[in-house]
């Protein structure tokens, strides 16, 4: 695969180059990373049949090939995708009686609403059918970010390197939690994961700081936007760069994007097996940054059969707003319960709107979208979770957005990207109590190894020089 810049048409890097390098530089013309090309493949149907390993490897290798060998191909993906990606139908999990505060839905039957005003009460009990929910959170860190980190690991692991490499992350929860588990004694290379001091869940920090050994875990005394920018400063550094070897695992990597190509076909082959005559599904996006939408929209131009993605936002409206005909206004982003998705200035964005070549019309007619509030989110999770279906709080967000997108006929699928027990303090707010899982369990009589660092650009430069 040769990548290009969203900002300089003229830039060709290998994938390894892209990988190491993250961003073009300066003097490139600044931008992300995005595929030259991408066109879609005459057999990609064919495709959904193969098992999941297998099909990952064949589809790695056609992004892949020539740098690397499906023989190497088939070693990552073994390493990397070794958990569940189960397509689970809610229709299953339907109880006979809805819970007491959502209204009778038997009058309302209206699945379709516009984009804009989403109706989740107005679902009607037969739509369930139409329903489904990709779980991406049965990896080690339990969150859909463990796809990404995963594959990036596997993939570092064999780039030759001079020195030990240090994986520089900022968080605001799981994509630390990922790359800390993603990272943890691997041999050359060292994690460290920055987050806002007493900001992230005390779940969450345990994920990242109870691992130790090569995992460097550094509580800033600051927010999550000092943490970004502690990080840029680090890589807008050429010499610390040089010389820590330093590698960023955010999602502006553009190996995390191509991970994330994967479980969109898996979405594709499971649902062929459980529901054989359903058409190609519509396949909502839970989003914040939104490179997991812009995986998915790359898998629809490789040709995998979609009848539409959409996506979903929590109160951080600033893509919604734009799709709706207002100016594209980044802005900071604002708490909900989908702490995961405030994002009020989405760095992938970016990549969506090169992919549809800077028109709006192209991006409207590309995409449905809508959001969803926290109270409207918390209707959604009552319901789900009445109905037996234990979601959390942003596969809610995109259960809810598709409930109003989806259209008569059309099946749905949405990305649960995080188990519920990560949110499990939420979630008891509303009396809703998911068990906690062993490899959650595990970690909470482990001691918690981490370092707080002033919220200062030396100080942190400092603390990764000394090792
Ligand atoms: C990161 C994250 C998201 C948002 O994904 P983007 O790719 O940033 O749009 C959604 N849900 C969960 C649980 C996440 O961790």
């Amino acid at each position: 695969m040769r990548l290009t810049s969203t900002r300089n048409p003229a830039l060709r890097v290998s994938f390894k180059e892209a990988v190491l390098r993250n961003l073009p530089g300066p003097q490139e013309g600044g931008g992300l990373f995005v595929p030259a090309e991408l066109s879609p493949w005459a057999d990609a149907a064919e495709l959904l049949g193969l098992p999941w390993a297998e099909r990952c490897t064949e589809i790695l290798g056609r992004l892949l090939a020539p740098e690397y060998s499906r023989r190497e191909l088939a070693e990552i993906v073994r390493e990397a995708f070794d958990f569940p990606v189960p397509l689970v139908p809610l229709a299953k999990n339907a109880a006979s009686t809805l819970p007491p505060d959502t209204p009778d839905a038997s009058g309302s039957a209206q699945a379709v609403a516009t984009p804009k005003e989403p109706s989740p009460a107005a679902l009607a009990p037969e739509s369930d059918s139409r329903l489904f929910a990709l779980e991406l959170f049965h990896g080690p860190s339990l969150a859909f970010k463990d796809f990404g980190a995963r594959f990036l690991a596997a993939v570092l692991a064999r780039l030759p390197s001079r020195r030990p490499r240090t994986v520089l992350t900022a968080t605001s929860g799981d994509t630390g939690a990922a790359v800390a588990a993603a990272f943890w004694g691997r041999p050359g290379c060292r994690a460290a994961v920055l987050y806002p001091a007493g900001r992230i869940s005390p779940l969450q920090e345990r994920q990242v700081a109870c691992l130790g050994g090569n995992v460097l875990a550094l509580a800033v005394e600051g927010t999550f936007d000092d943490c970004q920018r502690l990080v840029k400063a680090c890589f807008a550094d050429p010499e610390l760069s040089a010389e820590l070897c330093l590698t960023s695992a955010n999602s502006i990597n553009v190996a995390r994007l191509l991970a994330q190509v994967l479980y969109y076909f898996e979405a594709g082959a499971q649902l062929r097996r459980l529901a054989p005559g359903a058409g190609p599904p519509v396949i909502a996006v839970p989003s914040g940054n939104f490179g997991n939408l812009c995986a998915g929209l790359y898998a629809r131009e490789l040709g995998l059969p979609a009848a539409g993605f959409v996506a979903a936002t929590n109160a951080n409206r600033t893509v919604p707003d734009y799709l709706d005909g207002g100016r594209y206004q980044p802005r900071p982003g604002i708490a909900t319960l989908s702490n995961a998705m405030d994002v009020g200035d989405p760095s992938n964005w970016e990549r969506i709107v090169h992919l549809y070549g800077r028109h709006r019309g192209a991006l409207r007619r590309a995409l449905r979208w809508g959001s969803l509030d926290d109270r409207a989110t918390v209707e959604v999770l009552r319901r789900l979770w009445a109905r037996g279906y234990r979601a959390d709080p942003h596969g809610a967000v995109a259960c809810g957005v598709l409930e109003s997108a989806v259209r008569p006929g059309e099946t749905g699928i949405f990305l649960a990207t995080a188990h519920p027990a990560k949110f499990q303090a939420v979630l008891a707010a509303y009396g809703l109590e998911p068990p906690l899982p062993p490899a959650l369990l595990a970690l909470l009589d482990r001691p918690l190894h981490r370092e707080v660092l002033p919220a200062g650009e030396e100080s942190l430069k400092e603390r990764l020089r000394a090792g």
